[in-house]
């Protein structure tokens, strides 16, 4: 299954760039464009699940791009963000085509939450959730299911989770981890035990007690996430 891929059009160097580290570190896959006819240029190769653009860039503004897109017929949702917040210029905003409408400035958790929730009108449910097994994580939900039954996981737990359910079958590190669910790359202490604190837990929670494990530690390196009987993994263990 294929991550939602966004486009960020976005001249502000710095907001563009933790616009497309925060959002890949949701699990989208995130372009930025840093001119408006970059943009437009990137929006006429389609592949789009969403666009994030701002209204006042240089030389083609976000509304004329919009004004371009939605003559074409095209799909992809978008999200305008804009420093004007007039009434005037939320109708015309909306009028032009834009389907959600962001104020800067915002909080980053607020422009995910309105990523999300457009999204989950044009993208299929199916791309939203993981499945491994009898493990289900539903990211656009924040739920997660062991043979139906829903485990209930604290934010943290759930973004470790998450992040292993798309690599699914890959080794994770835990300079990946550090990086991508901590966000903390400059620390000057390594997060391992942290890390392994909460691999600790998840770990008790998904695979206490089953017959099927999904959460296996990879020795010096990091973990994976697969299904193995429990039976299978003891003899890993051995080698
Ligand atoms: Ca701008």
């Amino acid at each position: 299954m294929e991550a939602p891929r966004i486009l960020i059009v976005e001249d502000e160097a710095k907001t563009a760039q933790a616009l497309r580290t925060g959002l890949a570190a949701e699990g989208y896959e995130a372009v930025v464009a840093a001119t408006g006819e970059e943009g437009a240029s990137q929006l006429a190769g389609g592949g789009f699940d969403l666009v994030v653009l701002d209204w006042m860039l240089p030389g083609r503004d976000g509304i004329e791009i919009l004004g371009d897109l939605r003559v074409r017929g095209e799909k992809p949702a978008v999200l305008l963000l804009t420093a004007r917040d007039s009434v005037e210029d939320r109708v015309l905003g909306l009028d032009s085509g834009a389907d959600d409408y962001l104020v800067k400035p915002f909080a980053f958790a607020e422009l995910v939450a309105r990523v999300r929730a457009l999204l989950r009108r044009s993208v299929p449910e199916e791309s939203l959730r993981r499945q491994v097994g009898d493990l289900v994580v539903d990211l656009a939900m924040r739920q997660v299911f062991v043979g139906g039954e829903e485990i209930l996981l604290t934010p943290r737990e759930f973004e470790v989770l998450a992040f292993l359910a798309r690599h699914e079958g890959e080794v994770v590190t835990r300079r990946m981890l550090a990086l991508e669910v901590w966000r903390e790359p400059n620390r000057s202490t390594p997060l391992d035990n942290v890390v392994d604190v909460h691999f600790a837990r998840l770990r008790k929670k998904i695979d206490g007690g089953r017959s099927v494990r999904f959460i296996h530690t990879v020795r010096g390196v990091g973990y994976v996430l697969e299904e193995r009987a429990a039976a299978q993994e003891g003899r890993r263990t051995l080698k």
